[in-house]
């Protein structure tokens, strides 16, 4: 068996084993658990430093999951109404979410997924080749985006397929893959998943990130490997509280991926979901956080700001007001210094 299956086989899903390694009351663990399995690999378990820090909060069941308040849905992106077939979401125009793997090498406690966490979504063999129908029958797309669950997860032979199947469409450009594996099981990384990925390109992965402690040796590694393929990579990173709502922990956390060659894409303020309430911070934490980015670190290490619309709106993206006033053709802004320019406009043709 390949290295990282044995982590997966063995991560820790039990309630009460988690209770003894942290000493904490094993009723509440197994209340949540039934609700809301965990999963956790004992690679990522290691780099839990002490109860409720960044990763312990991230994947550790917590009492206040099932304290939740009405506002919170089970499916808040509406991808059930965008659904195209058992494996297409699509609600852009020219791009839609392929949804290959229903199974996660860590179950996130934030999760968007997390309504399926009791009963991960099985994809058949069916549902994927009606999929790639789909993208094959549908010509305004141009940019496929691998999701799930963790398509990682996938075999590397099953992985091959599916990108052998949409890269048959003339029309289809690039195909990214969205995936947390590189951070949570940079065991997945091997050298035989980089020979059939770099047979795909133009592809592009984008990476789960939430705290510059995941990037230690072995996923730094990782992200080489992937980079050296010539595989283009980005971040995706969940505003949440305790986590990274802050400032400084969210600026060494963009440098952290700059240096390891993944350039940040997504800040995704929390979804709306059941069972994630202590996790949501105000809108006003993430434009503190863009706002405290602009200027003071390199334009790279800015990520958009978005929300995910509830009701499947797709993502809008927030951003720090810098116009103070107009006047006529002039604009008084403020840079990110908080000092006062003007800029004279011409009038619209
Ligand atoms: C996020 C998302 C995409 C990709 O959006 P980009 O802004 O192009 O990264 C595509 N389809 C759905 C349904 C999405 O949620
Ligand atoms: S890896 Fe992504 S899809 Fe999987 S549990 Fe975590 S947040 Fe959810």
């Amino acid at each position: 068996m390949e290295k990282w299956k044995k982590i997966l086989a063995d991560a820790v899903c039990d309630p009460t084993e988690l209770a003894e390694y942290f000493h904490l009351p094993p009723e509440d663990l197994h209340k949540v658990n039934a609700v809301f399995p965990c999963r956790i690999p004992r690679t990522m378990l290691k780099k839990i430093q002490s109860p409720g820090d960044p990763i312990f909060r991230q994947c550790v069941p917590d009492p206040a999951e099932l304290t939740d308040s009405s506002e919170l849905m089970n499916d808040p992106l509406g991808e059930i109404r965008f659904k195209k077939s058992e494996a297409i979401v699509q609600k852009y125009p020219d791009r839609c979410l392929f949804l290959v793997s229903g199974e996660c090498a860590m179950y996130c406690r934030f999760c968007t997924r997390k309504r399926k966490f009791r009963q991960p979504f099985i994809i058949t063999q069916q549902d994927i080749d009606e999929g790639l129908d789909y993208i094959a029958n549908h010509k305004e797309l141009r940019d496929v985006l691998i999701s799930g669950g963790d398509p990682l997860l996938l075999d590397d032979d099953q992985i091959e397929y599916i990108l052998q199947g949409i890269c048959q469409n003339d029309h289809i450009k690039i195909i990214r893959i969205g995936s947390r594996a590189p951070a949570v099981l940079p065991e997945r990384v091997t050298p035989k998943l980089i020979k059939v990925l770099k047979k795909y390109h133009p592809l592009y992965m984008n990476i789960h990130f939430n705290h510059p402690a995941e990037l230690d040796g072995t996923v730094c590694k990782a992200l080489r490997r992937l980079a050296d393929a010539g595989i283009v990579l980005g971040s995706q990173t969940v505003l949440l509280k305790g986590v990274n709502d802050d400032p400084e922990v969210m600026r060494q956390l963009m440098w952290k991926l700059l240096e390891n060659r993944v350039r940040p894409y997504y800040i995704f303020q929390c979804d709306l979901i059941y069972g994630t309430s202590h996790f949501r911070t105000p809108l006003q934490t993430g434009i503190e956080i863009v706002k405290a980015l602009r200027g003071w670190s390199s334009g790279m290490a800015n990520a958009h700001f978005v929300i995910d619309l509830p009701g499947g709106g797709g993502k809008v993206p927030i951003a720090p007001d810098y116009l103070i006033e107009r006047c006529g053709k002039y604009r008084k802004y403020r840079n990110y210094c908080n000092e006062e320019y003007l800029y004279c406009d011409i009038d619209p043709a």
